[in-house]
């Protein structure tokens, strides 16, 4: 009988995730993420399955000499060397789609709740200020402007949500045009980055994070940007410049801002955003995609996926090229 495949994966998952593992490999678990443990414990292992914690570097690839697959339960892969994984024949795997409906509910809670102040009314409250209720506008998202930043899976449901429930008028900024069939399902239509940021009312980003996307969003973005603007980042941290945030914040240039992401994760104490009280901010641990159907899918999927791949079946959802792959690891 042929020798079961031995799985790290660095963090626990959904319980659906994990039994098909169990069933179908060993399955252990890391002991740690930092890179001296991961080291150490990739030391025979054929898949490896990373979340949020970690990095899959050249250097780990080295130590895991039997790495024959890496899979990214979730859909941003910035934590993984691509080109190192294609070089030593290693195939990159992840889940897209897998949580795009939980992130856009994130996002669209996010716009409802900074245009009504639910966090200073729900401060206010808590103060025992009943009265606190009548010092704030809030506002409709009914027929406002909504500019989307990458209009890839996540951000062309949020504009057809958008769209279709609240009558919002969509404008997108991407490197590729959309179909014009899914364009129509938001009525949207593609504008430069400078345009989007300047018209809309409400600006949220879902571009991956590159050295095209790092700090996309800075200080004279921001100043481009409406005062009566919100923006939602549930990306990735570093798109935006916190620092750059905070400023703006200060000097009323911004009606709110909803973060699932930061540029350090889990971000430092005295971070710029993180306990402001008074200001409209939602901020929220990464948590857009913790939902049972969210992480019931990536669990799943990226299970089935790395087995099948280790059984020698064609990959379901891979990132690098699987011909180039299976070129360089047969050299
Ligand atoms: P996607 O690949 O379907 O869409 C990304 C879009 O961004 C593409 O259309 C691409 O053309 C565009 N793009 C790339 N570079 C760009 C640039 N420089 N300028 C403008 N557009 C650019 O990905 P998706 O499934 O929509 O997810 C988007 C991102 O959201 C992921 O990369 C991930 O980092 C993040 N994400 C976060 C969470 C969370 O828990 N908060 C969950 C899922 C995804």
């Amino acid at each position: 009988m042929a020798r079961r495949p031995v799985i790290l994966s660095l963090t626990k998952m959904h319980e659906a995730g994990m039994s098909l593992l169990r069933e179908n490999s060993e399955l252990r678990l890391a002991s740690a993420t930092d890179p001296a443990t991961l080291q150490r414990e990739v030391v025979g292992v054929d898949g490896l399955i990373i979340r949020t914690g970690g990095v899959v570097d050249a250097a780990l690839m080295d130590q895991g000499r039997d790495l024959k697959v890496v899979g990214r339960h979730g859909v941003g892969y910035d934590q993984i060397d691509i080109p190192a994984a294609t070089e030593r024949g290693i195939q990159v795997l992840y889940t897209p789609g897998a949580n795009t409906e939980s992130v856009v509910q994130h996002v669209i809670a996010m716009m409802i709740g900074l245009s009504k102040h639910f966090p200073q009314m729900s401060a206010a409250l808590a103060a025992g200020d009943f009265h606190f209720r009548t010092s704030l506008m809030g506002r409709e998202l009914t027929g406002r402007s909504l500019g989307i930043i990458g209009f890839g899976r996540i951000g062309r449901r949020v504009g057809a949500v958008a769209h279709q429930a609240f009558g919002m008028s969509v404008l997108y900024h991407d490197i590729v045009p959309a179909p014009p069939d899914v364009e129509a399902l938001a009525r949207a239509r593609r504008a430069s980055f400078e345009e989007v940021l300047e018209t809309s009312e409400y600006v949220t980003l879902h571009v991956p994070l590159d050295a095209s996307t790092r700090g996309m969003i800075d200080r004279a973005a921001l100043a481009r940007m409406r005062p009566d603007a919100i923006l939602i980042n549930a990306c990735r941290g570093p798109v935006v410049v916190e620092s750059a945030v905070a400023e703006a914040l200060d000097s009323h240039r911004l009606f709110g801002y909803g973060a699932d992401v930061f540029e350090e994760e889990p971000p430092p104490e005295d971070h710029p955003l993180i306990g402001r009280t008074g200001d409209n901010i939602i901020l929220t641990p990464h948590s857009a995609a913790q939902t049972e159907e969210g992480l019931k899918n990536m669990a799943t999927w990226i299970a089935e996926d790395v087995l099948g791949v280790l059984r020698g079946e064609a990959p379901r959802n891979p990132v690098n090229d699987p011909e180039l792959v299976r070129r360089n690891r047969k050299k």
